[in-house]
């Protein structure tokens, strides 16, 4: 019996999940074909790390090191995807599948924020390191976090930023001379647990961060350093972090589109319209934020799907469950986990408190991620 073929375009966190438990599963059964445009992963949350000089480099894990038995990385660009007839085409081939998985992120969409450039952003691998001696240098004004738009990958990164902010201005003894300013298109930090709100909301009034909820920046004027407001405010600046809107890839406009464009799914089983076509993480209109853990998640259910329909037996649908680890500054992190797709709606809690016993449990995850998807 010839396998059966899973095409899976984008090598991130649910691109790379999907991947690992077919492989894992059934590696006489299923052959794997993963497609990425980069040679090496990034986690989002190192981009913090290296901003914030906890690590020097950004740490890179490269896709030729990948080691499944059944799994295939081929580093090229997609240009077209043929959802009826499940072929891809790439800059340097085309390839043909039985069962397609997009997993093609969100994109930067900084045109769509008047007077934004990508100078301004701290989102990308590029944007982040620039922000390293920025942040060294930066001794006394205002640092204003602008999230331009929802939805936006990782909800609690503006939060994140102000507090790693405050703490290295604090070490620095820099702290009265500055003042941080988040300003979120949320009310509350993370809406979907009033507790970690609460929690986060407490630290920034503790440590005198402004938190302005339910604006966003609508436009930056780099010449006079000041940023506009949905309500037509104007506040000045002197370091800008911007997270502009996101968009979904542009090559994903041939799959039906559900909010924004995002690519319209069912949201239990993440499939597209078209039969064996699934969506999911960030370019998916599915009800759950824009972050790797939800990708992950969706991996799995994905994955599971295929391993179902190929056995002939059912499987669980997808809840949107999350587990998200907040950095509150030295090494301090908290835990949330939310679910998004329960019978009563959405299910919040529990929050852990920041610890830095949490801390040390978040720094076992990456490498442990990269072992199961790389299978090293
Ligand atoms: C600063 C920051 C901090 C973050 N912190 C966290 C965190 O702590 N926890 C968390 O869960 N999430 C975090 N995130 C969010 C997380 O990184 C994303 O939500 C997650 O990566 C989404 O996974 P995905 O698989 O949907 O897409 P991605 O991981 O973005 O993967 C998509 C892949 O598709 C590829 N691709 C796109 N277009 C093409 C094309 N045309 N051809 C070929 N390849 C293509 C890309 O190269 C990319 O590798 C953070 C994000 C940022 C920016």
């Amino acid at each position: 019996m010839s396998k059966l073929h899973v095409l899976v375009l984008g090598a991130g966190f649910g691109g790379l999940e999907v991947a690992a438990r077919l492989s894992d599963a059934a590696p006489d059964r299923i052959d794997v074909t993963v497609i990425d445009q980069n040679e090496s992963f990034v986690f989002g949350y190192s981009k913090l790390d290296v901003m914030f000089g906890i690590t020097r480099e950004t740490w890179r894990s490269h896709y030729r090191d990948i080691a499944r038995p059944s799994v295939t990385f081929c580093q090229e660009r997609i240009v077209a995807i043929d959802p009826v007839a499940k072929t891809v085409r790439t800059t340097d081939n085309t390839h043909r599948a039985d069962v397609l998985v997009i997993a093609l992120g969100a994109d930067l969409d900084v045109a769509a924020t008047p007077g934004l450039t990508d100078h301004d952003e701290f989102y990308s691998v590029v944007g982040a390191e620039r922000f390293a001696s920025r942040i060294r240098d930066f001794d006394h004004g205002h640092a204003v976090i602008g999230v331009a738009g929802a939805p936006y990958k990782c909800p609690p990164a503006p939060s994140e930023v102000a507090l790693m902010l405050h703490h290295v201005l604090s070490q620095r003894r820099k702290r009265a001379d500055t003042q941080i300013t988040i300003v979120s298109p949320y009310p509350t930090p993370i809406p979907p647990s009033p507790d970690t709100s609460t929690a986060l909301l407490s630290e920034f009034e503790e440590r005198g961060i402004t938190f302005r909820g339910s604006n966003r920046m609508t436009a930056v004027a780099g010449d006079r350093k000041v940023i506009t407001l949905e309500d037509g405010e104007e506040l000045d600046y002197d370091l800008l972090f911007a997270v502009p809107r996101h968009k979904a890839p542009d090559v994903v406009s041939s799959l039906p589109a559900g909010n924004d464009g995002w690519v319209q799914v069912d949201p239990y089983t993440l499939l597209t319209e078209h039969a064996d076509v699934y969506a999911i993480g960030d370019c998916a209109d599915a009800p759950v934020p824009r972050a790797g853990v939800f990708a992950e998640r969706a991996g799995a259910v994905v994955a599971e799907q295929i391993l179902a329909k190929l056995d002939g037996r059912a499987v669980a649908p997808y809840d949107g469950y999350g587990s998200c680890y907040i950095d509150f500054g030295g090494g301090r992190v908290g835990r949330v986990e939310v679910t998004f797709m329960t019978s009563e709606g959405v299910r919040g809690g529990p929050f852990s408190p920041p610890s830095l016993a949490i801390g040390r449990e978040k720094e076992a995850v990456g490498p442990a991620r990269i072992a199961h998807w790389f299978g090293r």
